[in-house]
């Protein structure tokens, strides 16, 4: 058998509360999935389809690691998120179904470069590098379903350095759960150990160095980050 022609990366997993790591294998995000935060970008939730774009499995975040503020920014926002967390595969997934392919859930940061996305959105390019830098998916523990259920409905919030930044409740997503991965199981086949970002509710903002950001989603968990 032919050798590696140097070392493989570490596998990239997250703390499970209660025990244990989740593998993580690929990371999905949500666009566009709160009405009102569709239209604080601009938009229109009745006409905008959700769409769907990744971020590198390492850019995760984890155990309440400091964020080093990236390059290529000078407006580094955040978004809070509930993530879904895959254990079971399968393409073309009927909705009503969905649930049972999810191991857990945890509360998450898609992290974004907001000026680089907006500009290259502007030029009508990929913004890819908007989102998928380096320490741009703080997350927090997974919770096994098995033990807190599927939230449908429940608070989520950010605060930044103790003040409130976003507030909403679950219920407010345009896409549900199992719509989420209902559709975008007809783009990829899914797999044990990939993350879904749902998409974050309004609020989003600038953060500076020396930031602290508390995120919790009700039911769920929490997440943390200070920016470095
Ligand atoms: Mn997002």
């Amino acid at each position: 058998m032919a050798e590696f022609v140097f070392a493989p990366p570490d596998q990239v997993a997250i703390p499970v509360a209660g025990g244990g790591l989740f593998p993580v294998r690929r990371v999905y995000c949500v666009g566009r999935n709160y009405a009102e935060h569709v239209r604080e970008m601009g938009g229109d939730p009745k006409t905008e389809v959700p769409s769907f774009f990744t971020k590198p499995t390492d850019a995760l975040l984890t155990g309440g690691a400091d964020l080093p503020y990236p390059p290529m920014t000078s407006d580094l926002h955040h978004e809070m998120e509930l993530v879904v967390a895959i254990g079971v595969g399968g393409a073309d997934i009927p909705e009503g179904g969905a649930l049972g392919h999810v191991w857990g859930y945890a509360a998450g940061l898609d992290m974004t470069r907001r000026d680089l996305q907006q500009q290259l959105r502007k030029e009508g390019k990929t913004w890819d590098m908007g989102k998928g830098f380096d320490h741009s998916g703080p997350i927090g523990e997974v919770a096994r379903a098995a033990r807190i259920g599927h939230p449908a409905k429940g608070r989520i919030e950010l605060a930044v350095n103790g003040e409130q930044r976003q507030h909403s409740d679950l219920s407010h997503m345009v896409w549900s759960v199992p719509e989420i991965i209902a559709h975008l199981s007809r783009f990829v086949r899914l797999a044990p150990g990939d993350l879904i970002f749902t998409g974050t509710p309004e609020g989003v903002g600038a953060v500076q160095r020396g930031d602290v950001l508390e995120g919790r989603v009700e039911g769920v968990g929490s997440v943390r980050t200070r920016i470095v």
